[in-house]
């Protein structure tokens, strides 16, 4: 016996019951102990950040890396399961100092470094056991305890190694340049870092005169959106080959900035160079000494402002550079925190943003100000806490990347993208990056092992090992390689042998803690195994994980495969690449699967403030980790994902069919006391003579494998779900449908066929739907076939022999022309239970022999091929939305649409010159209509149905719909399926011609004449 299914699934109550009961039989290392020695295929996760809970965004991509370790585990592939934790870095640090209540650098080192560094373990360490419940009630199965910490020592010590092997080959550098600056957070901020951090803000917009010192009564005026940024003017730029006019008010302008303006006096840029004027903040101590002088560039641009640009050496990056080319002085406005020096009087201790208006208030009274107005431009903001970013020029360490360039290309070659452009967006960025910023100046992170000596050596520690060696003082209060223990080390200098040479104080770009896992945790060079070894330093007690031999790393290196989204191309999939190719000239991982965004079900993004965030507790509780997870995996990798509740809805309500015929096969199991014979599920039902239709479902359910396993070979899930669905509706709108009557008597072909089906769909779908996937497992199989595996993962991916595609095929004409028929009933407005006389179908390839069954779905009494009436449809592409995509092979696509060469997909899905086109993407041309006739038509079929309603159709009819109340009562009345009823049929004199079809379908012992319908028990 079967257990009965309740009319729905609890999703939430029956996957707390499968994690228990994973968790009591040890399934999951049950399943590791399967695969241990078989094939390896690799995985390395990327570290997820240790500063919250679990997030719906987070749990889309821990589904997708438990979606492909679930399949290769069931194709019996031997894996790592080692899960990561981002620990340290600025993340780390804007989370605590928001719960401790500090607001700046200063605050934070009054608090104290130590217990600052204490405070972000701690924050580490909860977050660490957040992450993993959330996850484990996703449903990932993952190595937890033995995770990677990315403030482990070891994972330090190798980044110092990498940082060591960049200075041997003179690629360290320290630069003094213009930098985006985050002023709370007191640090540079590197390029990479920049990417989608540019919002929409209102800056003020400034015209400002800039008096002439030789010639009086004229002036230069200049645009800014920057008001901060005029204390440390110290020239003006023209375009060189522009005409600048001066205007009847004395105001020097670009002619083509105002055309329409009477000048007194034009001359050409390069004429104006040299010109001296007063600086708009001459009487502040800060612009003493300096020369204001107009010089000449190239990229002034026409198209805004004055044609004049304001330029501050100390606040920009195209100044700065300017600065090193005109040798103009440089003046820094600001120090880390954003606000004025000293030297600039009554602006000292102001912010850049508090600034904005008096400055606008002092250059109006000073008569300065031309005009000022506001302006709405794209800016960056600080990735962490959002403040808003200024220029700073600054002394950080760099990683020059042009030596290294060309062989990261080579080695992004050869990795498989999915989707491909996200490797094209890769080689750009190669392409396009510059020098690698390293340095932070902040406290909680890895400690740039820099040591510069006053005799200008510098040296690069390159492991804690080699920190021993060299160091002269501090090393028995070193609890861990972080500030500020570290900062107290002092070490000789290998070159002239001074003591007491100490670090500098900046420490390293997070990227590079993560960008080191695939050597740190697979244990590149290390000579022996070391058993909980990783853990050490901060991470000492939060995790067993081991550091492996270099054995090891030859195994797993590289990764098979990755799996993050879109903006970690700049990220980890970079600094992995940039690092592995440093170290050992090839790319860390062989193929890489990447997804776009995720949004709101309305397609706005997630924010807690809007009140559309959906934490991952609430989700697990209202749509459960199996929906979640079929949402994610729903999802074209290169759209964004709308997630939400209605999508989720949408997904249980699809689902139902499923749990429906699982729950068919269940009753009528149980009432006809069918056994399954596990032997069938290797290749369907043997030694029992089977019908078309259950050859059909055989190969069906061999396609579904086929098709499941190329889409996961792929990287498509989305794929794999679309096969699924199609699967479930054909096993349920088609072979339950058409065998409903051999299930009612014991049909032994018809039950084993119908479980073997179902079974593998449950294990086509585990990897999606593990939980569903395990309960229904152990109801149709573990408890009811002896020597069953327990849980569907301990059965390995199904194995089919090639399905008959000819047959495949057949069917699928089969039921497009029922479609049609249905399509064109409706269309004529006629209920599909209403008996009609003939349909013409054209077009059909295969279905020639099915006509009784097309009769019998469309309810009508003759079916003809290539007869009656004609209907045409003709498809057009879409321009607007193909040629955007598409380009040039639009030309093909439209050419083969008229040719007539297109395949329908279903859902108005064509496929043409060999691409997929969406429903949105074709228009339809005219539909014909005839008098009398329902038509509906695709590309190659078209069906045509005979509308006219006889008396004797008529009749026919009403005998279908009392079958149909009289069934409704028999269910409303709580009959079992079996009992037998009496039949009070009120005038029905004529429907008792069909007295013995009525009897049979209604399971009617006796039809008697009666005042009003009713039923009874017999
Ligand atoms: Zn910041
Ligand atoms: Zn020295």
């Amino acid at each position: 016996m079967f257990r009965q299914l309740p009319p729905v699934p609890d999703h939430p109550a029956i996957e707390e019951e499968i994690l228990t009961w994973w968790e009591e039989r040890g399934i999951f290392q049950q399943l590791r102990d399967r695969n241990r020695g078989g094939p390896v295929w690799s995985f390395v996760d990327g570290p997820v950040t240790a500063n919250k809970t679990l997030g719906v965004h987070t749990a889309w991509g821990r589904t997708l890396k438990d979606v492909f370790q679930r399949y290769k585990a069931l194709c019996g592939f031997d894996q790592r399961y080692q899960n990561g934790f981002d620990c340290q870095g600025l993340w780390i640090e804007v989370g605590v100092e928001r719960e401790l209540g500090l607001n700046s650098k200063r605050e934070i080192e009054a608090y104290g470094l130590a217990e600052f560094a204490r405070k972000c373990r701690e924050k580490v360490a909860w977050s660490a056991q957040e992450l993993i419940r959330g996850s484990k009630r996703l449903g990932q199965w993952m190595d937890w305890g033995n995770d990677y910490y990315t403030f482990s020592d070891t994972n330090i010590s190798y980044i110092w190694g990498f940082l060591k092997l960049a200075h041997e080959r003179g690629w360290l550098y320290r630069g003094h340049r213009s930098t985006e600056w985050c002023p709370r957070c007191g640090t540079s901020i590197s390029a990479h870092e920049l990417v989608g951090s540019y919002e929409e803000r209102i800056d003020p917009s400034l015209f400002v005169r800039f008096p002439l010192i030789d010639r009086p009564g004229q002036s230069l005026t200049i645009w800014t959106t920057t008001p901060w940024t005029l204390p440390a003017n110290v020239a003006a730029a023209v375009h060189p080959d522009e005409e600048y006019g001066l205007k009847e008010n004395g105001e020097w302008v670009a002619v083509k900035r105002y055309p329409d303006e009477t000048y007194v006096e034009r001359r050409r840029g390069a004429e104006l160079v040299g010109w001296r004027y007063r600086g708009p903040f001459d009487h502040l101590p800060a612009a003493e000494g300096i020369e204001h002088r107009v010089i000449g560039w190239d990229e002034v641009t026409m198209d805004e402002g004055t044609g004049l640009v304001h330029i501050a050496p100390g606040c920009g990056t195209e100044d700065f550079e300017l600065s090193r080319i005109h040798d103009l002085p440089i003046v820094m406005p600001v120090d880390e925190a954003g606000r004025f020096y000293d030297r600039f009087g009554w602006l000292h201790g102001i912010s850049t943003s508090e600034s904005a208006e008096q400055i606008v208030a002092d250059l109006a009274e000073r008569g300065r100000l031309v005009a000022a107005g506001e302006y709405a431009h794209r800016y960056p903001f600080c990735w962490r806490c959002n403040t808003p970013l200024i220029f700073r020029i600054a002394d950080d360490w760099f990683i020059s990347v042009d030596d290294v360039r060309p062989r990261l290309l080579a080695a992004n070659a050869t990795v498989d993208w999915t989707p491909a452009y996200f490797g094209k967006r890769m080689d750009d960025w190669l392409r396009n990056m510059g020098d690698w910023n390293i340095s932070r100046r902040r406290y909680f992170g890895l400690p740039l092992p820099i040591y510069p000596c006053a005799c200008g050596h510098v040296t690069v520690v390159g492991s804690r090992a080699e920190l021993d060696e060299l160091a002269t003082a501090g090393m028995d209060q070193l609890v861990e390689l972080h500030r500020p223990w570290i900062d107290a080390v002092e070490i000789r200098c290998p070159a002239c042998g001074t003591e007491g040479v100490q670090r500098i104080p900046e420490i390293g770009d997070v990227w590079l803690d993560a960008g080191i896992v695939p050597f740190s945790t697979l244990g590149w060079q290390n000579p022996e195994r070391v058993e909980g070894g990783y853990g050490t330093g901060a991470a000492e007690g939060l995790t067993g994980a081991d550091l492996p031999d270099h054995n090891y790393w030859q195994t797993w290196f590289p990764a098979h495969w990755v799996s993050e989204m879109r903006e970690q191309i700049r990220l980890w999939f970079y600094s992995q690449l940039f690092m592995s190719v440093c170290l050992v000239d090839r790319a860390p991982f062989r193929s890489v699967l990447g997804y776009e965004k995720m949004l709101d079900e309305h397609g706005r993004p997630m924010h807690g403030s809007w009140g559309n965030l959906i934490p991952a507790e609430e989700a697990f509780s209202r749509m459960g980790a199996d929906v979640m997870r079929w949402q994610y995996c729903d999802q074209p990798p290169d759209r964004d994902l709308f997630f939400g509740y209605g999508p989720a809805h949408e997904i249980k309500r699809k689902l139902l069919t499923l749990w429906n015929s699982v729950g068919f096969l269940v009753r009528y199991s149980n009432i006809e006391s069918f056994r399954p014979t596990l032997d069938d599920l290797a290749a369907g039902p043997a030694g029992v003579e089977l019908r078309a239709l259950d050859r059909w479902l055989v190969a069906r359910t061999g396609k579904l494998v086929v098709d499941a396993t190329a889409a996961l070979e792929e990287q498509l899930t989305y794929r794999l779900i679309a096969a699924f669905e199609s699967f479930v509706d054909d096993l349920s709108n088609w072979y339950i449908r058409r065998s409903r009557r051999r299930f009612y008597a014991y049909d032994a072909a018809a039950f084993r066929t119908l479980w073997f089906a179902l079974v593998t769909g449950l294990r086509v779908i585990s990897p999606v739907m593990p939980f569903i996937a395990d309960h229904m497992w152990r109801n149709l199989v573990a408890d009811a076939c002896a020597g069953a595996p327990e849980s569907v993962f301990l059965a390995g991916w199904p194995e089919v022999d090639e399905p008959d595609e000819r047959l495949l095929d057949e069917i699928a004409e089969v039921r497009r022309i029922v479609e049609l028929g249905r399509e064109a009933r409706s269309t004529a407005g006629v209920k599909l239970r209403q008996p009609l006389r003939r349909v013409y179908v054209r077009g059909a390839r295969l279905a020639g022999t099915h006509a009784q069954e097309i009769a019998e779905e469309l309810r009508v009494d003759e079916v003809g091929f290539d007869q009656g009436p004609v209907a045409q449809v003709r498809l057009l592409p879409n321009l607007r939305a193909l040629g955007p995509r598409l380009g040039p092979k639009v030309r093909d696509v439209k050419a083969a649409l008229d040719r007539g060469e297109a395949e329908e997909l279903g859902d108005g899905r064509v496929r043409v010159a060999g691409e997929e086109l969406a429903a949105d993407e074709v228009i339809r041309g005219e539909r014909v209509e005839i008098a009398g006739w329902g038509i509906a038509h695709d590309i190659a079929l078209s069906v045509a149905i005979d509308t006219e309603i006889d008396p004797d159709l008529a009749l026919r009819g009403r005998v279908y719909e009392l079958i149909h109340t009289v069934n409704t009562m028999r269910k409303d009345a709580g009959l079992e399926l079996t009992d037998r009823i009496v039949l009070t049929l009120p005038d029905g004199e004529d429907l008792l011609r069909h007295e013995d079809w009525i009897k049979a379908e209604t399971l009617a012992t006796r039809i008697e004449p009666g005042e009003a319908l009713a039923i009874a028990k017999a």
